[in-house]
């Protein structure tokens, strides 16, 4: 079981006595210092641990260990999608003609993986229903910034330059202000509307000659599908303003709505979330992008191209002059891509509408289960995830939702997000996905009636959790504004130079 039980590992260097390990590493040949400028020798030998091998795989597996991982238990962390990644994709992953690929081959040595990553273009434009796709961008986040890139790039070439604004909901991601701001907009705040849906009068009243774009996320970051949107795009269309959407959710929609024949102008894809590649603790990911046919001259540049004999080749520099440029090195992060393109052909259409629809179904079944014990502030069906609030818990018994997020770990379960959307008080964001079993499910609600239960008969219990992991209440500003990464004592004169 991830976090419970296991004692603080000593690092690596802690474990390390001089002339133990190293022995089996093939020392280079005598003159080879020799050959090396002397500006550019060590005065002493790297500060390397040496421990022996049964003791360094130990500690590097008991470390990994305290992590909580899908493969080890429930994480129904909202707005992530931390579904199950299946054995398969890493099979494909790992298949040595990706896996060993050098990103500077030429063409004609790459075909195989050119036309993975031209399939895979065609994959998710068949899914969105958007004109293109970039594959390029290393995250939703830069997916989100290659989007708004392309919005200014398409203003400029209209000579429309007095657009100086991006609208977002007060909703959304932090990435999506974070976005306008870096591309050079002011984010303007929207407020929700009351059933939590955007709030069409105050955008209306928001948009006009100095609006580039609006960003919704839809469905939201609530959980809830915009039933509003297509009123609301017209507005943007006809005050010359683009609609970019944040596709983070698409888990929950797959094969019922595309956002291109929506309306919408551009979008990102979070690839990690929807097509199931391991990510947490910062990546690797991908965030493609697809637009509609405003945006199609500026795409990043270089894009896969298929010549009429059905070859693939990489756009040269320079080829396409409209194009805002490259924004990652290479072609994006292929191994991620080939993973999200093996479960999406693994799914075929079929698979991936009932991925939705079995997503929406354990939402739904949580929300229903929990509504007695929680606040659940928006009652209207959800998708993929759902808002609870322990607001009139901490009222009535001084619990808050962190301390229901740290006794879950108690119980084995990853905690949802929590205090996210800022929007509704005491908020956790749950997001079973639909991977989980019925039996996973209903010891997920059995742990939280526990907790419940605990917070009027023994709050403390709840108060001081974890009481199981290695780790109790950490100081998180300290740990985000001072993180203490790297052990020094070691100088490097504890290991003998090879000779
Ligand atoms: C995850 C997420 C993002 C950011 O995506 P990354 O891949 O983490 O950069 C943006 N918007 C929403 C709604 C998200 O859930």
């Amino acid at each position: 079981m991830s976090v419970t039980g296991n004692p603080l590992q000593p690092t690596v260097f802690e474990l390390s006595h001089p002339g133990r390990g190293g022995g089996k590493i093939p020392h280079p040949p005598k003159d080879a210092l020799e050959r090396l400028p002397a500006g550019s020798r060590r005065a002493a030998p790297p500060a390397l641990p040496e421990v022996n091998e049964p003791e360094l795989v130990r500690h590097y597996v008991n470390l990994s260990q305290l992590n909580h991982a899908v493969d080890t238990g429930f994480y129904p962390l909202g707005s992530c999608t931390m579904k199950w990644n299946p054995k398969i994709n890493e099979w494909a992953a790992r298949l040595p003609g990706f896996a060993d690929l050098h990103p500077l081959a030429p063409d004609e040595v790459a075909q195989g993986t050119l036309r993975l990553l031209w399939e895979l273009e065609q994959a998710l434009r068949e899914i969105s229903g958007m004109e293109a796709v970039t594959l390029q961008p290393a995250a939703g986040a830069q997916g989100e910034l290659t989007g708004i890139l392309m919005v200014r790039a398409y203003h400029r070439a209209r000579g429309d330059t007095g657009r100086t604004e991006v609208l977002v909901p007060d909703s959304a991601h932090g990435t999506n202000p974070a976005t306008a701001t870096m591309a050079g907009f002011r984010t303007v705040s929207i407020p929700p509307a009351a059933d939590g849906g955007v709030d069409v009068a105050a955008f209306r009243a928001a948009l006009g000659p100095r609006t580039a774009a609006i960003m919704i996320t839809n469905p939201s970051t609530l959980g809830l599908f915009e039933t509003r949107i297509g009123e609301l795009l017209e507005a943007v269309h006809a005050a010359g303003a683009l609609a970019y959407m944040d596709g983070a959710n698409l888990n929950a929609v797959l094969g019922r709505v595309k956002p291109g024949e929506v309306g919408f102008d551009v979008m990102h894809f979070n690839v990690h979330k929807t097509f199931s590649t391991p990510h947490g603790g910062g990546g690797p990911g991908a965030g493609p992008v697809g637009v509609g046919e405003r945006l199609l001259p500026y795409l990043p540049s270089p894009r896969v191209l298929r010549a009429a004999d059905g070859s693939f080749r990489l756009e040269r520099p320079g080829e396409r002059p409209t194009s805002i440029g490259r924004l990652r090195s290479f072609v994006g992060n292929v191994g991620v891509l080939v993973r999200a393109y093996a479960y999406i052909a693994d799914h075929g259409a079929e698979g991936l509408r009932e991925v939705s629809d079995d997503a929406v179904l354990a939402a739904n079944y949580l929300k229903a289960r929990l509504a007695g014990l929680l606040d659940i502030p928006y009652e209207r069906a959800c998708m993929h995830e759902f808002v609870a609030s322990a607001a009139s818990l901490k009222r009535a018994t001084g619990v808050r939702t962190l301390d229901i997020a740290k006794r879950l770990i108690d119980f084995g379960f990853h905690p949802p997000t929590v205090y996210f959307p800022l929007t509704v008080e005491e908020a956790m964001l749950i997001e079973p996905t639909e991977t989980e079993s019925l039996e996973t499910l209903d010891a997920f609600v059995a742990a939280m009636e526990r907790i419940v239960a605990e917070a009027h008969d023994d709050p403390a219990m709840v108060t001081s959790a974890p009481h199981t992991a290695p780790v109790r209440r950490l100081d998180e500003a300290s740990a985000a504004r001072q993180p203490n990464l790297r052990w020094r004592p070691m100088t490097g004169r504890e290991t003998p130079c090879p000779d």
